[in-house]
C-alpha cells in the first residue's frame, strides 16, 4: 500500500554531497528535506578550510555539479569562489529554508516498530525522520600531532583547517607537512611572511597543475555555446579515468607519472640538495598525487627553507626536527591532514538491535558501494569508506545521492517500509575492493606513508577505479540493487 504522507528525509551535512542529494531528492522525489549544519554556513569543507591559497586541484568543469551550468573564472577554483558557488546553488534550487544551521547532530536511533530514525542534535531536542542521509564528508577531523611540548608553545599555533588570521609580515613561520593543504599554503604565505620553514616528513610527488584564468573569450564560449562545458566536461572525465591506469603497480603510465614529477624537480628547482630531498622513494600513486605549479618555485626563495625532517618536539619558541636542530619561529602551521579513517566520528548511529554502527566498524569501517551498511535500514553514507578518489569528488558524490533517490522513491510506494543490505552483499563488495587494491599503488607494500589506511592496515577509503566503473554500478544498484521490505 502506498504512504499517504510524503517521506522526510534528513541530510547531516550541508556540504556539496548534501547539497547534491537535497537537489536531487527534491527533483525526482517528493520527500520533504532538512539538512543538519554544525557550522555557520553551507559549503562543508569550502566553509571551512580558509587558508592563503586555498582552492581546489580539479578543473572546475569537473569539480561542479552536473545539473547547473555556471560561469567559472578559472580553471581551478578558488575557495572564496567555491563558497560562493554552494551559496549559488543552494539558493538557486531553493534550499536555504531547509538547512539548519549551527545545528550539530549527535545520534540516531532506528526504531523497528516505525521504521524510522530519531535524531538528535546538540541542542537538546529531536525528531523522527523515514531515512537519513551522512553527508560528513572525508577529510573534516583534523589530525593533530602529539609532539613533546607543543601545548607549551607560545606564539599563535593552528591546524589549516581552523585557519587564524595574523599579521604575518617580517614572521619567522614553520609550516609542518607537505601535503595538498602546505603546498597552497607555503608559496602564498612566502612573500609576506620574513621566513617559513617547510618540515617535510615524507615528500610527494608533485605534477604541475598549470591553473589560470579562463580569457573573455573563454568564458564567452562556455557561458553561451550549448554543450561547450558539458563537453570540456566529458574531456577532462576522459582524461581522468586514463590516468586511474597509472595507479596500477608496475605499469608504463605510472612510469610516465614518475617521470613528469622528476622532470618537474629538475626544471623547477635550483638547489640539488633540495631536489633529492622532494623526491620520493616510492612508486607514483602511494600517497595522493599532488598538484601545485608554484610550490617548488617558491623552495628558491631565500626566505624559504625546506626541513626535510620529521618534528621531534616543540619549544616555547621553537620547533626541534628529528636531528635535534632547534628553529625559532614565531607561528606554528599544523598542516598535517585529517583523520579520514575515522568515519561517522562525530556521531552514535544506532541501527537493528540497538548496534552502534562504531561496534558493526570494530574490525573495518565498510558500507556496500560506500553507501549502506547491514542493519542500518534507511541509511545512506555520502563519501562514504572505500568511495574516494574516481576523478572528481563532486562526481561521486552525484552518484550516491542518486543510490538515496532510489531507494526513496521505491521506499515511497510503501506505506511503512525498509530497505537494508544482506551482509553477503556487502561482504562481496569489501572483497572485491580489497582485490582490487592488492596491486594498486596505495597499497602498504608500496612502501609509504598514506592516510588511506586504517590502524589495522585495511584501506578504507579508497576507491579501487575511476569514475565510470563507479557511476555504472551505482546506476545498476539505483535501479536494481535496492530490495524494499514492509515492516
Ligand atoms: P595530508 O595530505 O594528509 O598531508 C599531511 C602532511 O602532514 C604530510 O606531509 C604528513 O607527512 C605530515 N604529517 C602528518 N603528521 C605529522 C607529524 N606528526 N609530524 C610531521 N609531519 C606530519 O593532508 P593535507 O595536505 O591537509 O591534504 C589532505 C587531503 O585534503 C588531500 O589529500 C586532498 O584530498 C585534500 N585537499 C584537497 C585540495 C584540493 O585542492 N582539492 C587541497 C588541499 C587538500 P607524511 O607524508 O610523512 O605522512
Amino acid at each position: 500500500m502506498r504512504r499517504d504522507t510524503p517521506l522526510r528525509v534528513a541530510i547531516i551535512g550541508a556540504g556539496l554531497g548534501g547539497i547534491a542529494a537535497a537537489v536531487k531528492l527534491r527533483r525526482h522525489t517528493s520527500a520533504t528535506v532538512v539538512i543538519f549544519e554544525q557550522s555557520a554556513g553551507v559549503g562543508g569543507t569550502w566553509f571551512d578550510n580558509r587558508y592563503p591559497g586555498c582552492e581546489v586541484d580539479v578543473h572546475s568543469h569537473a569539480y561542479s555539479f552536473s545539473f547547473l551550468k555556471y560561469d567559472w573564472p578559472r580553471t581551478h577554483a578558488t575557495q572564496p569562489e567555491l563558497l560562493a558557488y554552494a551559496q549559488h546553488v543552494v539558493e538557486h534550487f531553493g534550499l536555504t529554508p531547509h538547512v539548519r544551521l549551527n545545528t550539530r547532530v549527535t545520534d540516531l536511533v532506528w526504531e523497528e516498530s516505525t521504521s524510522t530514525y530519531t535524531l538528535s542534535t546538540e541542542h537538546g531536542d529531536s525528531a523522527e525522520f523515514d531515512v537519513v542521509i551522512s553527508a560528513l564528508g572525508l577529510l573534516s577531523v583534523p589530525r593533530y600531532p602529539e609532539w613533546p611540548g607543543l601545548d607549551t608553545f607560545a606564539g599563535p599555533c593552528f591546524h589549516t583547517s581552523r585557519w587564524e588570521e595574523h599579521d604575518l609580515a617580517g614572521k619567522a613561520v614553520a609550516v609542518v607537512g607537505t601535503g595538498s593543504t602546505s603546498v597552497q599554503i607555503v608559496p602564498a604565505i612566502a612573500s609576506t611572511a620574513g621566513k617559513v620553514y617547510v618540515y617535510q616528513r615524507e615528500p610527494g610527488w608533485i605534477e604541475p597543475k598549470n591553473e589560470r584564468e579562463f580569457g573573455p573569450r573563454e568564458r564567452w564560449w562556455y557561458r553561451n555555446v550549448p554543450l561547450a562545458q558539458r563537453a570540456s566536461r566529458a574531456w577532462i572525465f576522459h582524461k581522468g579515468n586514463r590516468r586511474f591506469k597509472g595507479y596500477d603497480t608496475g605499469s608504463r603510465r605510472q612510469r610516465r607519472m614518475r617521470d613528469l614529477c622528476q622532470r618537474f624537480i629538475a626544471g623547477t628547482i635550483r638547489d640539488p640538495k633540495t631536489r633529492a630531498a622532494v623526491t620520493p622513494d616510492y612508486p607514483w600513486g602511494c600517497k595522493r598525487p599532488i598538484l601545485s605549479s608554484t610550490f617548488y618555485p617558491s623552495l628558491n626563495r631565500v626566505n624559504v627553507e625546506l626541513v626535510p625532517h620529521a618534528v621531534r618536539e616543540v619549544t616555547p619558541t621553537a620547533v626541534v626536527d628529528a636531528t635535534g636542530a632547534a628553529r625559532e619561529v614565531d607561528v606554528l602551521v599544523l598542516s598535517t591532514g585529517f583523520q579520514p579513517t575515522r568515519f561517522l566520528a562525530s556521531i552514535d548511529v544506532k541501527g537493528r538491535d540497538g548496534r552502534s554502527i562504531h561496534d558493526a566498524w570494530r574490525e573495518r569501517a565498510s558500507a556496500f558501494m560506500g553507501i549502506t551498511v547491514p542493519g542500518f535500514p534507511n541509511f545512506f553514507i555520502l563519501y562514504g569508506p572505500n568511495t574516494n578518489g574516481g576523478v572528481s569528488v563532486i562526481a561521486q558524490l552525484e552518484r550516491q545521492a542518486e543510490v538515496v533517490v532510489g531507494a526513496v522513491r521505491r521506499l515511497s510506494r510503501v506505506r511503512r517500509g525498509n530497505i537494508d543490505t544482506s551482509p553477503a552483499a556487502a561482504r562481496r563488495f569489501v572483497e572485491w575492493v580489497d582485490r582490487r587494491l592488492a596491486t594498486n599503488a596505495s597499497a602498504m607494500e608500496s612502501g609509504c606513508h598514506n592516510y588511506y589506511h586504517d590502524p589495522a592496515g585495511h584501506n578504507v577509503t579508497q576507491w579501487p577505479g575511476g569514475h565510470l566503473a563507479y557511476a555504472v554500478a551505482t546506476r545498476v544498484i539505483a535501479r536494481f540493487g535496492l530490495k524494499t521490505r514492509s515492516s
